[in-house]
């Protein structure tokens, strides 16, 4: 099929918080248009700001993000003839994807038929599969009522329990439980059908293997209309709550020759899946033998990209952009270069040692961030900004950059130290006791980390706000200066 050319000049953000603005950056840097799209309780929002153009687009919390009609015409409206979905809310939506399409609007991500069979977990290991990639051993999609629960307990028969239940159109997390026995089972399936269901509008489920004490590694790739896949390395997410990524990093610390075999299969299943834009191919591996299977392919820009930019030094939104307008990837995979190591943790209001409660709410009465060599911030927040009750608690990604392992979480821990929040409780102490965890120092760690180190949430509580602010205050009294404005 001849590749259609077509110059982007106007790019909308489906998106809000921080990606809208991290994306917002790079198209201003190509010097194309960009547009916000908000919904009312985001009107202060710091990302419209940077846009040329915002469109409120209604007052539905977190459903307007996710109205495909709405967007549409607010596309038509601005004249924008392109679409970052960011991640999370329209950014796996097949449907979303076509509808660009029928719009004539630019769709900066995969076809939709790429985003539908990798949504599908089940679906997506079948085409992995059929391409010669190990998958975790599973099961298809349940068949309804009595006759699941019978599949069900004859693959855990099989296979051994502890087995995993998972949703086939889960994400985020979400629609995952490990099932210890045969009565576990019988007790959950439903729930989990049920939950499934309503979390996802989509009520397949079904069964995998549960790896024990297994490293969550990825491979960022990138795929153009032409036929060019790359990979742009590994990351290693194995750090989690909840099956919830909290830190990554990159690259991940594995053997030369356990990478190489990642890459490939990650590349050989994105062209089995005729694979376009950016993607990533996500692996569970095992920590003692380093034996890798596919778990699933997230079809869009992820959370913890940042890390693979600092590395690469490739910006993978421009990537997106360029190969969404057909050109033909100017990276040669010979040309990808991997200095050094990059961490990056998600800064969020919440209260760990409270179950990382949010501090919805709450204000930022002082906000000073951190900066120098090698220290990346992606973030919203500012002096005087109040954490939304209506969305995430994300305040800000900080990605740093080191040499090595050894400096690399040094400066993590010196920016961690350098930021000064007074409001909101947030999650800067609990990565702090991380960063001073033996074992995570000693690079020795799995998805069942937090776990296994509950020792990290004994952290010293925070120091009291109002004695903090009354220092900062005595301090730029006596000095006549405030010692933290730099
Ligand atoms: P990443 O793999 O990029 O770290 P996460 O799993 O943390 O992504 O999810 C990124 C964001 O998208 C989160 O806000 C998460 O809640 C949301 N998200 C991911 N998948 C889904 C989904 N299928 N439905 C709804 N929200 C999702
Ligand atoms: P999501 O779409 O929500 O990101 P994933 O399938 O990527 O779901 O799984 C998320 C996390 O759940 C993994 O990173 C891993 O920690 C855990 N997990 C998922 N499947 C398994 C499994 N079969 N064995 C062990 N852990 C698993
Ligand atoms: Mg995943």
């Amino acid at each position: 099929m001849p590749v259609k050319l077509k110059k982007i000049n106007k790019v909308l953000i489906a998106n809000r918080g921080e990606i809208a603005l991290r994306i917002g950056r790079t198209v201003k840097e190509l010097g194309l248009k960009a547009i916000a799209v908000y919904e009312k309780a985001d009107s202060e929002s710091h990302f419209i700001r940077l846009a040329d153009d915002a469109i409120m687009i209604g007052d539905r919390p977190r459903k307007e993000y996710l109205d495909i009609e709405k967007i549409l015409w607010a596309a038509r409206k601005s004249g924008a003839d392109a679409i970052h979905p960011g991640y999370g809310f329209l950014s796996e939506n097949a449907d979303f994807s076509a509808a660009c399409e029928k719009a004539g609007i630019i769709f900066i991500g995969p076809p939709p038929q790429i985003i539908r069979d990798m949504g599908n977990k089940v679906v997506a290991r079948k085409i992995m599969e059929n391409a010669r990639v190990l998958t975790v051993p599973g099961t298809e999609d349940l068949a309804p009522g009595d006759e699941g629960l019978k599949q069900a307990t004859s693959f855990a028969d099989k296979y051994g329990y502890p087995v995993m239940l998972k949703a086939s159109s889960g994400g985020g997390g979400r629609g995952i439980r490990k099932i210890k026995n045969e009565e576990e089972l019988k007790i959950q399936l439903p729930l989990v059908r049920m939950e499934t269901l309503t979390a996802f509008n989509d009520d397949r489920i079904y069964l995998e293997k549960c790896i024990e004490s297994p490293r969550h590694i990825e491979i960022q790739i990138l795929a153009d209309h032409h036929g060019n896949i790359i990979h742009l390395g590994s990351r290693d997410c194995s750090i989690q709550r909840r099956h919830q990524k909290l830190l990554e990093i990159a690259p991940a610390d594995l053997p030369a020759d356990v990478l190489g075999a990642m890459y490939d299969a990650a590349i050989r299943g994105a062209r089995a899946a005729g694979y376009i834009n950016a993607g990533t191919v996500e692996f569970l591996v095992d920590s003692k033998t380093n034996e890798f299977w596919f778990m699933e392919m997230n079809t869009r820009l992820q959370v913890e990209h940042t890390v693979t930019e600092e590395l690469t030094g490739i910006d993978i939104v421009r990537q997106q952009i360029k190969i969404a307008e057909g050109d033909a990837l100017d990276i040669a995979a010979n040309r990808v270069h991997m200095m050094g190591k990059a961490i990056q943790v998600r800064i969020n209001a919440e209260d760990p040692k409270n179950n990382f409660m949010p501090e919805g709410g709450k204000t930022l009465e002082v906000y000073q961030s951190p900066g120098g060599p090698g220290v990346r911030l992606d973030g919203v927040v500012y002096q005087g900004y109040r954490i939304p009750t209506d969305y995430d608690s994300l305040m800000v990604k900080m990605t740093v950059r080191g040499y090595d392992w050894e400096q690399t979480i040094q400066r993590l821990k010196r920016s961690l130290n350098n930021f000064l929040i007074v409001g909101p409780k947030t999650t800067i102490p609990f990565y702090l006791a991380i960063c001073d965890e033996p074992d995570f120092i000693a690079g020795k760690f799995d998805t069942g980390y937090l776990e296994t180190h509950e020792e990290i949430f004994n952290y010293p509580e925070q120091e009291r706000e109002v004695a903090k602010l009354t220092r900062l205050i005595a301090e730029i009294h006596a000095r006549k200066m405030n010692p933290y404005a730099y």
